[in-house]
């Protein structure tokens, strides 16, 4: 689901890859329905997107037949119970099923892919890495009616002026001729086999096949020209890759990982850091920053600069080390060399809750209590760590839980 901004203003959304669907917004949490304002809103949206220049026949057309639908209302307000471990996300982004798939169509649409490489500079494996994930290879781009879900979105007051935006964007992309009126995305408008929400798509889909329309459903093409477009737009650098898994030192400074710390290759060689199988790492004068998603026991990365643009496209941590990772086993490289702990259990969002309570009591600040461990919370827990004197890890899991609990217990 591209664009940070996007998820910045609807984590529910940005954390939709990570969080197990669960459980639904109760009915009387859903907002009452007023059919007149929502035609006053529909019409205002027909005044606005006029008034930017698009043809008013066509606007009108676009939007004759724009429903409220309550389950979109229902989606938006989807409350989580479990926050995804590393390892869970990982099984399930990066099935055996899909390499094998992924490494079939790399080779099927080789020239294409390698057409679009010298045209924008994106390496094809990482092409079909983001199109895995996004829509597994084209499998599901949204059944939901594009122009009303936005239309209901941005009726809604919860992200009004971001869903506003977004079903603007959709008009001009529909009167612009590149979809049909009818065309289906998620049901948070994003659409097609890269899942472009609808300023990314006004923005970067590219009409690669030339037939006058950038088609992110039915053409290749422009599906994958699009995605190489979108990243080399936001900083892609086709010299490099994406990262590496890394060995870690015995007694290694843990208050090091985190994207905030960035070291030159030989600063983190300096460091005692490896290859995963003990090899050097390569002697270049890269940045990288060191992410250990599962905590201290679990597996070490080192990250470069596509891995900070795969961020812009999806601000998500774990999306990003998925694409990284898949790239490189479509590539032919092997698995991980970490492998998972028998007890790797998800903290429930209940227990997350707990746990930014109780140290926002002991004085660290958490950043507010919502569940979600974000990076003003796994500063909070290192704080925390470095205060009692154990590995500044930053993770959330049952083991902080129970240590938390029996400190509480002594008191
Ligand atoms: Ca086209």
């Amino acid at each position: 689901m591209p664009l940070k901004k996007y998820l910045n203003i609807a984590p529910a959304i940005a954390l939709s890859g990570l969080l197990f669907a669960t459980g639904c917004a109760a009915a009387s949490d859903l907002p009452t329905f007023d059919p007149a304002a929502f035609r006053a809103w529909i019409a205002e949206v027909q005044r606005k997107a006029v008034a930017k220049g698009m043809p008013e026949a066509k606007v009108t057309e676009a939007l004759r037949t724009a429903e409220y639908l309550p389950r979109v209302i229902e989606l938006d307000r989807r409350q989580p119970e479990f926050t995804m471990t590393f390892w869970q996300y990982f099984a399930k982004a990066i099935s055996d099923t899909r390499v094998k798939r992924g490494k079939e169509l790399l080779n099927k649409h080789h020239n294409l892919l390698s057409n679009i490489e010298k045209t924008y500079g994106v390496q094809p494996r990482f092409i079909v890495a983001f199109w895995g994930l996004e829509s597994n290879f084209g499998d599901y781009t949204g059944s939901f009616p594009l122009i009303s879900s936005l239309a209901t979105l941005s009726f809604d007051q919860r992200r009004r002026r971001f869903f506003a935006e977004q079903l603007l964007a959709a008009l001009e992309v529909v009167t612009a001729g590149d979809i049909p009126t009818t065309a289906k995305s998620s049901w948070a408008g994003a659409m097609g086999n890269t899942q472009f929400i609808p300023t990314t798509y006004r923005a970067h889909a590219v009409d690669f096949d030339k037939d006058g329309k950038r088609d992110l459903w039915n053409s290749l093409p422009d599906v994958f020209a699009s995605s190489a477009k979108f990243l080399a737009s936001s900083g892609w650098d086709r010299r490099h890759t994406w990262g590496r898994e890394v060995a870690l030192p015995t007694g290694f400074n843990f208050g090091l990982s985190g994207l905030e710390t960035r070291k030159k290759l030989n600063e983190w060689t300096a460091l005692g850091v490896t290859r995963a199988d003990g090899r050097p790492l390569p002697d270049a004068g890269l940045e990288a920053s060191l992410i250990i998603p599962a905590g201290a026991s679990g597996p070490a990365f080192l990250v470069y600069k596509n891995f900070r643009t795969t961020m812009v496209w999806n601000r998500s941590v774990l999306y990003a080390l998925a694409v990284g990772h898949l790239s490189d086993r479509l590539a032919g490289e092997g698995r991980l060399k970490a492998t998972p702990p028998a007890d790797d259990k998800a903290i429930s969002m209940r227990d997350a809750q707990w746990l930014q309570r109780t140290l926002t009591d002991m004085g660290f600040d958490t950043g507010g209590v919502d569940g979600i461990i974000g990076p003003a919370t796994r500063a909070a827990i290192r704080a925390y760590q470095n205060k009692i004197g154990t590995p500044q890890d930053g993770h959330a899991d049952h083991a902080l839980i129970q240590s938390l609990k029996s400190r509480q217990g002594q008191k």
